[in-house]
C-alpha cells in the first residue's frame, strides 16, 4: 500500500495498536472498500454492513495474541492409567481465513499424541484447533501451529496433526478446484522416527466409524 494511502487511513483511524481488533478502525476500512468497488455505503442494505463486517471480523480473528497452548494448561498427571498408546481426536470442524485472499478455508484437523505421564481432557485439543484457526493462516502454518501448541502444552513422545481443508479463494477464483481438498501433516517425536508408532496414528487417522 502507498504511504501516502496508510497516512490518510492513519490520519482518520489514529495509529494502529495492533492488538486486539479495532472494530471502528474496521468498519471505516470496510465503507472504503464499498466505495472502492464502486458501491454505495448508504443505501438500506450496506448502512449497517461496516459495523456488522466490523463484528464477524473480531469473533474470526480472536485467534491473534493468544496462545492455544493456554488451552492445554490443565493437562493431567496420569499416574494411574500409564496411558501409552496413541491418543487421537478426528474430525475437528474449524474455519480459518487465507491470508493472501482473506477468503475463508474449511475442513477437519486431526489430532494425536503418544502421552508422556500427562493427558488432556480431548475438548481442550479441539480449542487448541480453534485459536490457531482464528488468525490469518495459510494451512501449512495452521498445521504447524497446532502441534507446536500440544508439543508445548502437552510434552508428549510424540505429536501428530493432519489437516484436511477446501479454500474458497481457489474455488472462487475458476480454478477448476471446486471440491478439491488440501491435505497436510505434521509429524514429531517417534511419529517422525518410528515407522509403527507413525503407522499407528496415520491408521487411526485415516479411520471411519463406519470401517
Ligand atoms: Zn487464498
Amino acid at each position: 500500500m502507498r504511504a501516502e494511502a496508510v497516512a490518510k487511513i492513519e490520519k482518520l483511524a489514529g495509529p494502529a495498536t495492533r492488538k486486539r481488533v479495532d472494530r471502528a478502525r474496521l468498519a471505516l476500512a470496510v465503507r472504503e472498500i464499498l466505495l472502492a468497488i464502486g458501491d454505495d455505503p448508504e443505501r438500506s442494505g450496506l448502512r449497517e454492513t461496516p459495523e456488522r463486517v466490523a463484528d464477524l471480523y473480531a469473533d474470526l480473528f480472536a485467534g491473534i495474541g493468544a496462545d492455544p497452548a493456554d488451552e492445554l494448561a490443565e493437562s493431567i498427571a496420569d499416574e494411574e492409567e500409564r496411558a501409552s498408546g496413541v491418543i487421537l481426536v478426528r474430525d475437528i470442524p474449524f474455519h480459518s481465513v487465507c491470508e493472501h485472499h482473506l477468503l475463508p478455508f474449511s475442513g477437519v484437523a486431526h489430532v494425536g499424541y503418544l502421552p508422556n505421564g500427562h493427558v488432556v481432557g480431548l475438548g481442550k485439543l479441539a480449542r487448541v484447533v480453534d485459536t490457531c484457526a482464528r488468525r490469518l493462516q495459510i494451512q501449512e502454518r495452521l498445521t504447524r501451529q497446532i502441534a507446536d501448541a500440544v508439543e508445548r502444552g502437552v510434552r508428549p513422545r510424540a505429536v501428530g496433526v493432519i489437516v484436511e481443508a477446501s479454500h474458497l479463494c481457489m474455488a472462487m477464483r475458476g480454478l477448476k478446484t471446486v471440491g478439491a481438498t488440501v491435505t497436510t501433516s505434521e509429524l514429531r517425536g517417534e511419529f517422525a522416527t518410528d515407522p509403527v508408532a507413525r503407522a499407528e496414528f496415520v491408521t487411526l487417522a485415516r479411520a471411519k466409524c463406519d470401517e
